[in-house]
């Protein structure tokens, strides 16, 4: 699933490829990826006549910004967006056509069938689902710090890999990025997050914060079958740390990376780096 990173290297590229571009029509072929309005053909009535203003993200969601309507779209598992020549043979599995007056369109096939697009009055769409209950975003230096953090989690007693994983507190973090920010950190996700120390939060805070830059720059990570809006692959996954790195040696100490399983997900760590909770091992043992 395309992470944060990989949702930012979208919308750069798609703002490059379409904005400024007028919509002559829309063919939707798959009707369940307009979520909202209810009738595609409503939903593509609306969008004739408009052109993008611009490309900008809140967590995962692209939010296509036009002349007075927005769009959200999430890509879920394998959704993916391409420019190509209005006459060009529309590939197997493109659900949603947005053709331009200029000769070409905009295409979004998703081999999953998981993807969704809502169409809002501007401003309202952060008043309903899907955007209304998203926390903080990470790459924005104004609202997220190790002070906001802490506030927003300090006092929980959840463990501290599954609330990063929860968009309603900080937005946009997938196992990927959260398995490498954690490392980075020193911290173990079993970790309770009112275990953590002050300092811990200021470390984990630069950690998330440097790992999706990096990852940003980097053009996403391709662990999968990610593949950004232009047809090319991100290089990120040649930097993970632990991530998809299980039996081969930690880049700090030398000791092989774990995979083990925390709150449902698949996780990496280093035992050296990240101390497993004494606390925690206790209370396992007492069961
Ligand atoms: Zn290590």
């Amino acid at each position: 699933m395309p992470e944060l990173p990989e949702v930012e290297t979208v919308r750069r590229t798609l703002i490059e490829l379409v904005a400024g571009k007028r919509i002559a029509s829309v063919t939707v072929k798959l009707p369940r990826i307009i979520q909202r309005p209810a009738e595609p053909e409503a939903f593509a009535a609306a969008l004739a006549g408009r052109t993008i203003q611009t490309v900008e993200r809140r967590g995962k969601f692209l939010r296509i910004v036009l002349d007075g309507l927005v769009l959200v779209s999430h890509l879920r598992m394998e959704g993916r967006y391409g420019v190509f020549p209005s006459d060009e043979p529309v590939e197997l599995h493109t659900h949603v056509l947005f053709h331009f007056d200029d000769g070409t369109d905009l295409r979004y096939k998703d081999v999953r069938q998981f993807g969704t697009m809502h169409l809002f009055e501007p401003g309202t769409e952060f008043e309903m689902k899907p955007l209304n209950k998203l926390g903080l975003e990470p790459l924005d230096n104004d609202a997220f710090s190790a002070e906001a953090l802490r506030g927003l989690l300090g006092k929980k007693t959840g463990l501290i890999k599954p609330l990063l994983l929860n968009q309603e507190y900080v937005v946009g973090l997938g196992n990927i990025y959260v398995d490498e920010a954690l490392f980075l950190a020193g911290i173990h996700p079993e970790r309770t997050a009112d275990s953590l120390k002050k300092a811990e939060w200021v470390l984990l805070h630069e950690a998330i914060v440097s790992t999706l830059a990096k990852a940003v720059a980097a053009g996403g990570s391709s662990v999968k079958s990610y593949v950004n809006g232009q047809g090319e692959m991100g290089m990120f996954q040649h930097q993970l740390l632990v991530y998809g790195r299980k039996n081969e040696p930690c880049t700090n100490c030398g000791r092989l990376i774990e995979k083990s399983v925390v709150g449902g997900r698949g996780t990496h760590t280093c035992a050296s780096c990240q101390p497993y909770p004494k606390a925690r091992k206790k209370a396992v043992r007492q069961v």
